[in-house]
């Protein structure tokens, strides 16, 4: 046993798996490379379709999923290895849809579907034949899911689907989009739901883009007029969509609580260089802001140790994750107003290449120390505090289930 190795919290089996893992990063990437933020933008889309490709071929996209349906039959621990090695080399786990299709309903699929779906879409998600988007939030229920409007009602062997989902991210690149609609109108709010899996591409879809603060058209509004799906395509019982709504979204974090922060100390990184290059190193007000994003980084890596632990022995992470959520998102934001402050003027008049779009929802490795990558950081990172759950949600959360506090009157 090295040194190095007598100083890991994990197991042997996984520090061998990390060494695999090292080998195929060094023996796939080109020579020097620095991460996906060093190259540029228009190629870091064709780096990661190919990228996404590689890993398929060499079965690392679903490194726990069971053999049978794909997948490399590894264990959790496997998969957070494999991450905290992908991060740390800045390249993706996979595509820009894969959080929904492999993280969220892969993961829902594997505990909740039947076996025809297993083995038909599992297979299919890791090919790429079918890409796969979100559908939750509408316009009056986004915090509120149990609000949910879009309606399905049974016709003969189909579903039809009428309403309207909103802030889809990546819509447009996705052939099919899960969405939450009520089967049963009459019944009280979150008992009336159910999960169906809708192909884009038929009558009765319409995508329309929608536009960031960035400029971009990352995500959508989508319009059902009479779309269908067959009654086998639900994923759970009929009316039981709350509950695998829930755990879909359970599934949205995974081993991000130990990845997120190691991104975040390359960021952090990034900003003291900042901070000496503006010659604001030496200004009390930023050096208490940069140690508080220091302390912060150190916060998550902690609080993502104790999580990933709890995963990778089989727990749900359960309300817990709140705190997690609400801390890196509100994180961000300070840190990259912090970059905002430090750059003064230059933060208002870009210059460099920017981010643009990928990477959501924290910086590449290797992203460039330029105004331009900061001014567009800073505003990515408003929507942090809204999407995957907004920070008054998770203070209510956190409030009622973990400190036990009276409900909030709603
Ligand atoms: C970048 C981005 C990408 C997204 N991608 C997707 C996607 O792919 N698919 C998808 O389905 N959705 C997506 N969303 C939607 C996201 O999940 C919702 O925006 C989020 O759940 C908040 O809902 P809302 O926008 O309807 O705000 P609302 O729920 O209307 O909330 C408005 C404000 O009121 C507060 N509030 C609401 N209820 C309470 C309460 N009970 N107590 C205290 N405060 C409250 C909220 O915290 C918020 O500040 C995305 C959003 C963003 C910003």
């Amino acid at each position: 046993m090295t040194s190095e190795r007598a100083a890991s919290p994990y197991p042997d089996s996984a520090e061998e798996f990390r060494q695999r893992v090292q080998e195929f990063l060094s023996a796939q990437l080109p020579a020097g490379w620095n991460g996906l933020g060093s190259i540029p933008t228009e190629e870091q889309v064709v780096f990661i379709d190919a990228w996404r490709a590689t890993l398929h071929r060499n079965n690392l996209l679903a490194v726990s999923w069971p053999e049978s349906y794909g997948g490399a039959g590894l264990t959790p621990l496997d998969q957070l290895v494999l991450a905290e090695e992908f991060t740390k080399a800045g390249v993706p786990q996979g595509g820009l849809n894969d959080n929904f299709s492999i993280q969220m309903l892969g993961s829902t699929l594997l505990k909740f579907g039947t076996e025809d779906q297993k083995q038909y879409y599992l297979p299919r998600i890791l090919s790429k034949d079918d890409v796969w988007c979100q559908g939750f939030s509408e316009p009056e229920a986004g915090s509120d899911l149990a609000g949910v409007r879009t309606r399905a009602h049974r016709d003969g062997d189909e579903w039809v689907i009428e309403g309207q989902k909103t802030w889809t991210s990546y819509g447009h690149l996705a052939t099919h989009i899960f969405v939450l609609c009520r089967t049963d109108p009459d019944a009280v709010r979150h008992r009336g739901l159910s999960l169906l899996l809708v192909k884009i591409d038929q009558p009765g879809v319409t995508l329309r883009p929608l536009k960031t603060l960035t400029g971009e058209e990352e995500f959508n509004e989508v319009f059902f007029d009479g779309a269908r799906c067959a009654v086998e395509s639900i994923v759970g019982e009929v009316n039981d969509g709350w509950r695998m709504a829930m755990t879909l979204l359970g599934f949205e974090r995974g081993e991000a609580a130990a990845t997120l922060p190691m991104k975040f100390g390359q960021d952090l990184e990034r900003l003291v260089q900042l901070a000496i290059r503006y010659d604001k190193a030496g200004d009390d007000t930023v050096r208490q802001r940069l140690a508080r994003s220091a302390e912060g980084v150190e916060q998550m890596r902690s609080m993502g140790m104790r999580a990933v632990s709890q995963w990778v022995n089989g727990h749900e992470i359960g309300a817990e994750s709140s705190i997690h959520k609400l801390f890196w998102s509100e994180w961000l934001q300070e840190t990259t107003e912090l970059a905002m402050d430090i750059m003064g003027i230059d933060g208002i008049i870009p210059t460099g290449d920017g981010l643009q779009g990928m990477s959501f929802p924290a910086a590449e490795a290797g992203t460039p120390n330029t105004s331009g990558a900061w001014a567009d950081y800073f505003l990515r990172a408003r929507a942090a505090t809204i999407y995957a759950g907004s920070s008054e949600i998770q203070r209510n959360i956190i409030g009622e289930r973990i400190l036990g506090l009276p409900k909030d009157a709603r």
